[in-house]
């Protein structure tokens, strides 16, 4: 394969660092959690220092920018700030999907009004299985078949738990690849939306039910990595968590490397994604790319809320403790006993230490569906953690989190699609009390039947068209043009 001639020539030299005892591995191999203490890991380059020496932060926000308009695959997507995600793959490693380089979408005065706040939505539902999965999932397959090609593995079992959308994602890039990968994922029975289980069905995964909830596939799950010769896509896989640094990336291209008064609003569940928004700020202030970190702002439902529960108590004597979770229309972050809480914990006290401020606000089931509901009638296209999100921002500003003028940037993390049984389940008054939803009719919406089926066999073709219309005419008080 050609090396394109914008490929950079950088190489950083990787490896693995254990947030719990600080030993680091090389990654040749796969690690997922430490083999000394447990602990999860962060990848790091430790050559990095070498990209300060090689180029100031305006030189480094001209690259980046200049590559915006590459054409050159490997770093059309999350790549596109290579030398900050996985500088040691090369060009043909590298699986581009699509993803990444989704849009912001500045909310309707209307919302704006509403809301009392500035405030614009991220669209990573926009990524080609529908969720920000992807950019953690482009990485770490990008990595895979880094490995593969360089030991010359015949057969590689990728396996993961999942809410739902992890699965569609690694069944999406496994399919891609082909041999020598496999794809398997598992998933709670049950508790994944329709749309959700015929994602990696249709991707030619092999699908596994367990009985329960995410919390009991990770377990599963973890037993086979620790055990077997799996590769684990869960978000143990600090490869995932790179990629989805990206996040962070874009966030900043596309304000100019400009954070002063954002606030940036992250649902949290098994809490990659938060601990991966976090790090990619920290690399563009240390690499003086941007020089104010925008606010962080994790959100979480209060059927599942182990991460609020622990920033809610004074600092100095928390207890980080699992819950058991209760049934959520934000179902992706449904987890009672997130992998990455420890991640969560080193990142947020790193991001204090800078001068960020990083907290968590817990929203009820109620405001995040119809912050769900509320926003996609103003033109978005946010899923349940989307408008968990608006939720959130509702309550930061309620409780003196945000600034006047602050602009407040939701991620929907997927496509709302993904999730519309909720929206179903609201219209149609049929949520299981467990929930806690009570819908309210302003925010419902139904079909109408325009005319009887029967009206087809006892009219002509004209006829019925014009009493179709007629009866459109007498519903919306229609005025002729006469
Ligand atoms: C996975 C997922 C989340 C939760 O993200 P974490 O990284 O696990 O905190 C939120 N929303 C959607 C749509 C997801 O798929
Ligand atoms: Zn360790």
């Amino acid at each position: 394969m050609e090396h394109p001639k914008d490929f950079p020539d950088y190489r950083g030299t990787m490896q693995y660092y254990c947030l719990e005892c600080g030993t680091t591995y090389p990654i040749d191999e796969l690690y997922y959690t430490c083999p000394k203490c447990g602990g999860v890991f962060l990848l790091e380059d430790t050559g990095r220092s070498r990209l300060t020496e090689q180029k100031n932060g305006a030189e480094w926000r001209a690259t980046f920018d200049a590559r915006a308009a590459t054409k050159t695959t490997s770093l059309r997507g999350i790549f596109r700030f290579y030398e900050l995600m996985a500088p040691v793959l090369e060009p043909e490693d590298i699986v581009y999907l699509g993803e990444g380089n989704t849009p912001i979408i500045r909310a309707s005065k209307a919302l704006e009004d509403y809301a009392g706040q500035p405030l614009a939505y991220k669209n990573d539902g926009q990524n080609p299985s529908a969720s920000f999965k992807d950019r953690g999932m482009a990485c770490a397959f990008s990595y895979l078949k880094h490995l593969v090609r360089k030991n010359g593995w015949e057969h590689v079992i990728t396996i993961c738990a999942s809410t739902g959308d992890t699965s569609a994602a690694a069944a999406l890039y496994a399919s891609y690849i082909g041999e020598p990968l496999k794809s398997v994922v598992l998933l709670p029975k049950g508790k994944v939306t329709a749309q959700q289980l015929a994602q990696p069905l249709g991707s030619g995964a092999q699908v596994l039910e367990v009985p329960g909830v995410f919390d009991d596939c990770m377990k599963v799950v973890e037993y086979l990595a620790d055990n077997y010769r799996v590769a684990l896509l869960n978000s143990k896989n600090a490869w995932r968590i790179l990629g989805q640094e990206s996040y962070a990336y874009e966030v900043a291209q596309w304000y100019d490397w400009d954070l002063a008064g954002k606030a940036v609003f992250v649902p949290i569940g098994n809490a990659g994604n938060i601990t991966a928004i976090m790090c990619g700020f920290l690399k563009l202030l240390d690499l003086g790319v941007i020089a104010e970190l925008p606010k962080i702002i994790g959100v979480q439902s209060a059927h599942a809320d182990p991460v609020f529960n622990y920033y809610r108590q004074p600092a100095g004597c928390r207890v980080y403790e699992p819950v058991t979770v209760r049934p959520s229309v934000a179902q992706a972050a449904m987890i009672g006993n997130p992998v990455s809480f420890p991640r969560v914990r080193s990142l947020a006290s790193a991001y204090e230490k800078h001068g960020g401020i990083f907290a968590v606000v817990q929203v009820c089931e109620q405001e995040i569906i119809e912050g769900m509901l509320k926003v996609n009638r103003h033109g978005h296209i946010a899923c349940t953690q989307g408008g968990e999100c608006f939720a959130g921002l509702l309550r930061a500003k309620e409780i003196g989190l945000l600034d006047k003028d602050e602009l407040a940037i939701l991620d929907s993390t997927a496509h709302a699609l993904k999730f519309i049984g909720f929206q179903e389940m609201y219209y149609t008054d049929s949520f299981p009390a467990s929930y806690e939803v009570t819908p309210r009719d302003e925010l419902k919406n139904a079909p109408e039947n325009l005319i009887d089926s029967s009206r087809k066999d006892a009219l002509d073709e004209q006829a019925f068209t014009r009493e179709a219309a007629d009866n459109v005419v007498a519903k919306l008080g229609l005025k002729s043009r006469g």
